[in-house]
């Protein structure tokens, strides 16, 4: 019979990527370090939903920008298209929502953080993705300068702890609305000045958005962007108080930084500081982190004013960067492996895998039926270090037998004892705890 199925494979969508078994251990260790990392400043977490209206990323994120007209995943769930929605290109303008929702900033600032996919419609490439992960770290109802260097400190630890050394730190101000005004003037001047060479998204956001013209990857556009009037030059005493505060903290900690003045960053609601952490170990993406402060947010997104500040890792970059990622173990995946010979002692297994699991023995009990050879490769293969044998004869005398599937430091395996099935769980416990 030939065989002519006509069932198609299902693929993963493109830029959205499967995270198997062996790599999930390495994001869970560095999710573990993270947790633990961001719990020595006080961080708690928040979880918002995947899909929001998507005028809340319109607004919060600012119109004119890369990720709100081009990179959207946005849709609507009715025939008139009056719902739209979006799956969240970021998590900032969510967690604000949330903080104004449950009227979270009434009595105390807070220190919030999340971790999870985000979705933007880009050409997937090398440290690009259209599903990627992002750490969210948000400090809210905080005026700074403290919090802001404390922020950027607290990156520096992480890159330590995690062995990142070749990481630099990228620093500006953006002043306030009024100073942005000003400097808006002079851009704008110098951009009209230099039309000719301006492309499509340049053209279009001169006016609309000067600021991000100079945010260009265009490199027929480096040298006009280069020479564009800074808006540090536009900056008063206060803003530039608030700068110098944070860069004696950072001298403080002995955190080099350059200043960057074509900092703008993507998003439209950044105010003061803005920095980002740039490695040239992972070619053309080689932004890991990047931050500032909004205090803009609260009211554009209908709150009652709050000063914030926040950053966001790319998880898929710092797990690229992070030095000690291959030496991450992928876990075993039990203590104990039970084996068995017929139907009968293949049910005595599952309630003495059981009664071992309640005092947190962690089993496998081998599915199906196979011969005890196929049985004890499969148990090897698991990485346990017990098999407990379920065979006729202990079947018989109501025991079962304990094998040692690993040998200890001296090359010497344990050899294998015989236990009545009710003292079973204890004995494995102790046995896990000896080895
Ligand atoms: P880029 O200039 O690389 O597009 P961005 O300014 O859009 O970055 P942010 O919005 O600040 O990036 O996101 C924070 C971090 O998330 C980035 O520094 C980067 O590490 C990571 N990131 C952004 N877009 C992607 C993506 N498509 N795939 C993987 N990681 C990404
Ligand atoms: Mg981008």
């Amino acid at each position: 019979m030939s065989n002519t199925t006509a069932f198609q494979k299902v693929t993963a969508l493109r830029g959205m990527n499967d995270i198997l078994p062996g790599e999930s251990a390495q994001w869970e260790a560095l999710e573990a370090m993270l947790r633990q990392w961001l719990s020595l400043y006080g961080y708690q977490n928040v979880r918002t939903p995947v899909l929001e209206q998507t005028r809340l990323f319109a607004r919060g994120i600012g119109e004119v920008t890369d990720i709100v007209e081009k990179e959207m995943y946005t849709f609507s769930m009715s025939a008139d298209r009056q719902e739209l929605m979006t799956m969240r290109p970021e998590f900032t303008a969510g967690i604000v929502r949330a903080a104004i929702e449950h009227n979270m900033l009434y009595d105390r600032a807070q220190r919030l953080y999340t971790m999870g996919p985000v979705f933007r419609h880009e050409r997937p490439q090398k440290g690009r993705y259209r599903q990627f992960h992002q750490i969210s770290v948000e400090a809210l109802g905080f005026p700074g300068p403290d919090v802001d260097a404390e922020q950027i400190i607290m990156l520096a630890r992480l890159w330590k702890q995690l062995g990142i050394n070749d990481i630099r730190l990228e620093l500006n101000s953006l002043g306030q609305l009024e100073e942005r005004r000003a400097h808006r003037e002079a851009l704008i001047a110098h951009l009209e000045k230099h039309k000719d060479i301006l492309d499509a998204d340049g053209q279009r956001r001169m006016y609309s958005n000067p600021l991000r013209v100079l945010d260009t990857k265009n490199p027929a556009m480096q040298q006009m962007a280069n020479e564009a009037p800074k808006l540090f030059d536009f900056l008063g005493t206060e803003s530039k108080a608030h700068f110098d505060a944070i860069c004696q903290r950072l001298d403080d900690a002995g955190i080099g930084y350059t200043l960057n003045p074509r900092l703008v960053r993507g998003l439209d609601y950044y105010n003061l500081t803005v920095f980002e952490w740039v490695t040239d170990r992972l070619g053309a993406q080689g932004t890991v982190c990047g931050g500032g402060r909004y205090d803009g947010l609260f009211e554009l997104l209908g709150g009652k004013t709050a000063p914030a500040i926040g950053f966001a890792i790319g998880l898929e970059r710092l797990l690229a960067l992070w030095q000690d990622v291959a030496k991450v173990q992928t876990a075993a995946e039990c203590d104990v492996y039970f084996v068995h010979s017929d139907a009968q002692s293949a049910r005595a297994a599952a309630t003495l895998a059981e009664a071992a699991r309640n005092l947190g023995v962690r089993c496998i009990v081998h599915p199906g039926s196979a011969s005890f050879k196929s049985q004890f490769k499969r148990a090897d293969a698991s990485g346990a270090r017990l098999a407990v044998i379920l065979g006729e004869s202990e079947m018989a005398e109501g025991k079962a037998s304990v094998k040692f599937l690993r040998a200890d430091a001296q090359g010497a395996t344990a050899a294998q004892f015989s236990v009545a099935q009710s003292e079973l769980a204890t004995a494995l416990t102790g046995k896990l705890q000896d080895q």
